[in-house]
């Protein structure tokens, strides 16, 4: 069988996933599944810059500003852990998992990421994961820029309307709707779009190598089984 046949799956026994997309698209919850199926970690790239974004919103500066965001990161430390095969996000050694999903996050994460300087911290720590283990990782530039010899890569987008609703239901099922309407949240989606695909280094771009799944119109689980059957592992559905 040849290094290049899908259902090998693994370079020098390591399994790279790669997956890319635009907020609220699924990737995550999609990545989180098949890692599981697969025993093998999950790296969820956009907590790192969120957590860059919740440094940024602490110390009052602006994510944007890169003259205020430079110095910061000489006294800024980024790692990832996992508890029970979830990643958990230490900003200066502090778990901030569960401050991270704030809509002041979301924006600030968003800006501070256009920035070069945050893009080359984060880029070393995600190779390096990647190095070591079998993952799965994905954020907006995984397939184009962080593991490009990546075997798997697939983009999964959906429509910008599609990605509000289930941000709403997620939001409005968590309690932490607040006085958004889904117009609101339908703007917010397509500011960090238009952020993400129109910056000048590592925009969001479907990689020319990747597999497109639009999930707009399908469940957790066929997206789930379309990732499987791409990798060669339709079988672990069914064990
Ligand atoms: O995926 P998530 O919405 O949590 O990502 C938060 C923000 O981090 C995104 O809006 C995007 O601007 C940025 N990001 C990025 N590159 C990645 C992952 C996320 O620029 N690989």
């Amino acid at each position: 069988m040849k290094q290049t046949d899908k259902t090998t799956c693994t370079d020098n026994g390591i399994i790279t996933v790669a997956i890319d997309g635009p907020a609220s698209s699924g990737k995550s919850t999609v990545a989180k599944r098949v890692s599981a199926l697969l025993n093998i970690i999950h790296v969820d790239t956009g907590a790192m810059y969120r957590a860059m974004g919740l440094k940024a919103v602490r110390c009052g500066i602006d994510p944007a500003d890169e003259a205020a965001v430079v110095p910061m990161l000489d006294t800024t430390d980024v790692s990832i852990g996992f508890v029970d095969g979830a990643q958990h996000i230490f900003l200066d050694g502090e778990d901030v998992n569960a401050l991270i999903r704030t809509e002041e996050v979301s924006q600030a994460a968003s800006k501070i990421s256009a920035l070069p300087p945050v893009r080359d911290k984060l880029l070393d720590l995600q190779r390096d994961l990647a190095k070591k283990q079998s993952l799965i990782m994905d954020g907006r530039d995984i397939c184009t820029v962080v593991l490009p010899d990546a075997k798997y890569k697939f983009y999964i987008s959906a429509s910008a309307e599609v990605r509000a609703e289930r941000r709403f239901l997620e939001y409005s099922d968590k309690g932490t709707l607040g006085d958004l309407t889904i117009e609101d949240i339908l703007q917010e989606i397509k500011q960090r779009d238009y952020r993400d695909m129109n910056r000048e280094v590592a925009p969001l771009r479907p990689a020319e190598d990747a597999v497109f799944i639009d999930t707009s119109y399908m469940t957790v689980d066929e997206v789930v089984s379309a990732v499987l059957a791409e990798l060669g592992m339709a079988s672990l559905l069914h064990i």
